[in-house]
């Protein structure tokens, strides 16, 4: 569950729209969790969907409001509390609602 969770944030490889719609699993890649006409992507969970404000408030405010893939990862294995804010954003957010057995692990993960 939590190498899953963590490949799917850091791939976009999981329960996202655009992965989805390119699985052929969702009609289009939209997000379904805002009306901002965004992809669904791990970025636009991470960064910018406001349906996830609350949800990435701590982990944000650890990275010094620097949302970039490479700050929250630092942010992550900087310290347990870092890790500790990552796994609660993941675990109240979008991608870990998907069942993840329903998306297949990327080949190069899966293999
Ligand atoms: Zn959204």
């Amino acid at each position: 569950m939590l190498a899953h969770s963590l490949t799917q944030v850091l791939t976009g490889h999981g329960c996202f729209g655009r992965y989805l719609c390119r699985l052929g699993r969702e009609a289009t890649p939209g997000c379904h969790h805002c009306d901002m006409g965004d992809e669904d992507t791990a970025l636009h969970t991470l960064q910018e969907c406001p349906a996830w404000t609350e949800q990435r408030r701590e982990l944000v405010a650890l990275t010094g409001f620097d949302t970039s893939l490479p700050a929250v990862v630092r942010t992550m294995v900087g310290s347990s509390t870092g890790w500790d804010a990552f796994i609660m954003f993941y675990r109240t957010s979008g991608p870990a609602r998907c069942n993840p057995r329903s998306v297949p692990l990327p080949w190069y993960i899966a293999s």
